[in-house]
């Protein structure tokens, strides 16, 4: 299927094809056709799949028509973070440059004297996180009775903020006739609940199962105790070919911490994290994208949405706490069919997360050693284990299942799961990352002049094979 048979016009398919695309995403093909024709539309898609030309396109082909009146815009895209607002607008600005449509970016951070300006004159398309549209809103700058387009992108992320208390106060302000289009990367209770309230009959749009990592991304586990993960992640940023990366931590200040460090080791880091002054943001955000900066330690404001093109590696410094989080993160490389590479440095205590991660996303990790870096030992883990209640409890239960209880059991599993994994292994001779299936354990061994597998990578952890034999 090409652009021009999804019912857009002449000028939006002139501005789609100066930008470089040739064909629509799955996610564009399947929305666009259906926004055009006025239905609410439910999107889940994960980040990188194309999913804000699927609104942004129906809209501004829309919205051609009409103009917009002094501080009543006619359309509104909630979204929860500050960068994903702006590469929002930077799409608009994009796939509208041949039509005369007005924009305003209401989003924290930044004085209101430039938005108020242009909500002044009158904007087709207004772009907001929620908390400043309605501090903007309860100062009168704005009237929200002319939204005829509503988008709520990255819902469960807004969820996560707690932002839904926000994005509710603003839906009630709207008018109730009117097109709602809602995206979300996982299609939890909740975000089903808030769909069914936002929304009327919705046509539902997939294009990956809930949750679900992109194929073309090689995910990795590299597990060591917790003193040795600054070490950890120098030794692999030093022995992978990292063109540019996201590392990832969980609190603002190991952020500072982590660059900091990475600065006296001689690696070109910089901080993104929400403290920051906007302009800061921007900045920082600015020259790693155009690689002045090789490398940006980041919360999780930079884990949606952002768009970086051509970025060669995320890591996880931190195992992330939600485990949808981690889907987000890891979304930002191996985008649009590009391949990508992840790391996950986990330690002992970090265990309960990485077994919600690998429930969430269906499949389990390749655990990779990171050379030179001393490991956790087997004992240190399997300790630990013994030590959680709960997932000792679930341990024994599946071992009673099969008549068998504690270490032995575990040997057993063990041993059962690197049997079949070396099948696995065996019958694929040379894994591409595009072939990678879901559900299989993933070989190390075939990815030439990479780190060889080694320690863990031989030895699957107990809460991992846990796991997967839960799973099956
Ligand atoms: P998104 O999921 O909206 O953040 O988009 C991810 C990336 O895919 C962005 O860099 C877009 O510019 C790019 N993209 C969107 N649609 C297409 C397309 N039809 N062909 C190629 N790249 C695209």
């Amino acid at each position: 299927m090409s652009f021009d048979q999804l019912g857009l016009g002449p000028d939006i398919l002139k501005a789609v094809a100066d930008a470089g695309y040739t064909v629509p995403t799955p996610i564009q093909m399947q929305a666009i056709p259906i926004v055009l024709q006025g239905r609410d539309v439910l999107g889940c898609a994960q980040t990188g799949t194309g999913k804000t030309a699927s609104f942004t396109l129906p809209m501004i082909e829309a919205l051609s028509k009409g103009r917009a009146r002094a501080r009543m815009p006619r359309s509104l895209v909630l979204t929860p973070t500050r960068e994903l607002a702006t590469q929002i607008s930077q799409n608009f600005a994009t796939y509208g440059k041949y039509h005369k449509l007005t924009m305003a970016l209401l989003i924290g951070g930044v004085s209101t004297d430039e938005q108020q300006r242009k909500l002044g004159r009158g904007v087709d398309v207004l772009i907001a996180t929620p908390g400043r549209l309605l501090d903007l809103f309860e100062r009168g700058s704005l009237l929200l009775n002319d939204v005829k387009f509503l988008v709520i992108d990255e819902a469960d992320r807004m969820l996560d903020m707690g932002f839904i208390p926000d994005v509710e106060k603003i839906v009630n302000l709207l008018p109730k006739i009117r097109q709602t289009t809602m995206f979300s990367a996982t299609m939890l209770p909740e975000i089903r609940r808030l769909a069914s309230k936002f929304l009327l009959s919705p046509v539902e749009v997939a294009v990956s199962v809930p949750a679900s990592t992109a194929e073309t991304v090689d995910e990795y586990l590299v597990e060591v105790s917790s003193r040795d993960k600054n070490k950890a992640l120098r030794t692999l940023l030093q022995n992978e070919q990292v063109e540019n990366a996201l590392i990832f931590c969980n609190r603002k200040k190991d952020v500072d911490l982590l660059s900091r460090s990475l600065r006296r080791h001689k690696f070109d880091s910089a901080c993104l994290h929400g403290d920051m002054a906007q302009s800061a943001r921007e900045e920082t955000l600015a020259s790693f994208k155009c690689g002045t900066i090789k490398l940006l330690v980041a919360t999780d404001v930079a884990g949606r949405g952002l768009d970086i093109r051509g970025l060669s590696h995320v890591f996880n410094f931190d195992v992330p706490l939600h485990a949808e989080d981690y889907v987000h993160r890891i979304g930002r490389t191996g985008r649009a069919g590009k391949a990508g590479c992840t790391f996950m440095i986990a330690t002992p205590a970090d265990k309960k997360y990485v077994l919600a991660i690998t429930e969430l996303i269906g499949h389990t990790i390749s655990h990779r050693a990171a050379e030179n870096v001393q490991r956790t030992s087997p004992n240190e883990l399997i300790e630990t284990v013994a030590k959680t209640p709960p997932l000792r409890k679930q341990f024994e239960k599946s071992a009673s299942k099969r008549g068998n209880t504690g270490r032995e059991a575990e040997k057993t599993e063990h041993n059962k799961l690197h049997r079949e994994k070396q099948k696995i292994v065996a019958s694929i001779p040379d894994r591409k990352p595009a072939e990678t299936a879901k559900n299989s354990i993933k070989s190390t061994t075939s990815q030439k002049n990479k780190t060889t597998t080694a320690g863990w990578g031989d030895h699957i952890p107990a809460f991992i094979q846990l796991r997967s034999h839960i799973s099956n």
